[in-house]
């Protein structure tokens, strides 16, 4: 969090065995990259991988096939995932993925809830949790259309005849631009 009046609830995940990030696979959107990529100073390709997206509505298409993005895994977890002595911690936790940050709170008819089905082991505290986590969701959201919308873009304008590099330069780009216009 960057804010530093905001007084910070404790989070379970320090004495978690953290199996969030190990099983799941971490899908990024524009902004993602965008704050990785300048968190880390490395080109995106660094720490992203290429997942087939047949399966899903929307993938970007480029001339290596119709992909989705995702971070890189090393030893069966998340790349950025490091082991100590005793626990285990994010390496990036100031520029983490947006779905990193939520996992594991959704909002559900306007609220916020824990999701059901999942692999955490804890019983979170929502009410402690809700200052922090409901305009984390609502900008998760916002930045998500915003991914969406760029490769429909992308998309219909290219239809797979460029490169995933050229597209990558394409979105850090378009993040580039939008967080000025916000400045304006
Ligand atoms: S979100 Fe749940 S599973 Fe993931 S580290 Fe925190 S407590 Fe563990
Ligand atoms: S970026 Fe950090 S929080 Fe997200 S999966 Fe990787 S290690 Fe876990």
């Amino acid at each position: 969090m960057s804010s530093t009046n905001q007084k910070l609830p404790k989070f379970p995940c320090v004495d978690c065995h953290t199996d969030c990030c190990k099983e799941y696979t971490i899908f990024v959107n524009a902004h993602d990259v965008y704050r990785l990529s300048n968190g880390l100073k490395c080109k995106p390709e660094t720490f992203l991988e290429l997942i087939g997206a047949k399966d899903y509505s929307l993938g970007i298409k480029v001339e290596e096939g119709l992909v989705d993005l995702a971070l890189k895994q090393k030893n069966g977890a998340c790349e950025f995932l490091e082991k100590t002595d005793t626990v285990f911690r994010c390496t990036v936790n100031d520029f983490k993925p947006g779905v990193c940050k939520s996992y594991p709170f959704e909002m559900k008819n306007g609220k916020l809830s824990q999701m059901s089905d999942i692999m955490c082991p804890t019983d979170w505290d929502i009410l402690e949790f809700k200052e922090m986590m409901i305009p984390h969701l609502k900008k998760d959201e916002s930045e998500w259309e915003f991914y969406d919308q760029l490769v429909r873009e992308w998309n219909l304008k290219y239809e797979g005849k460029k490169s995933l590099s050229k597209f990558l330069k394409f979105m850090l780009e378009q993040v580039k631009l939008s967080n000025e216009v916000e400045l304006l």
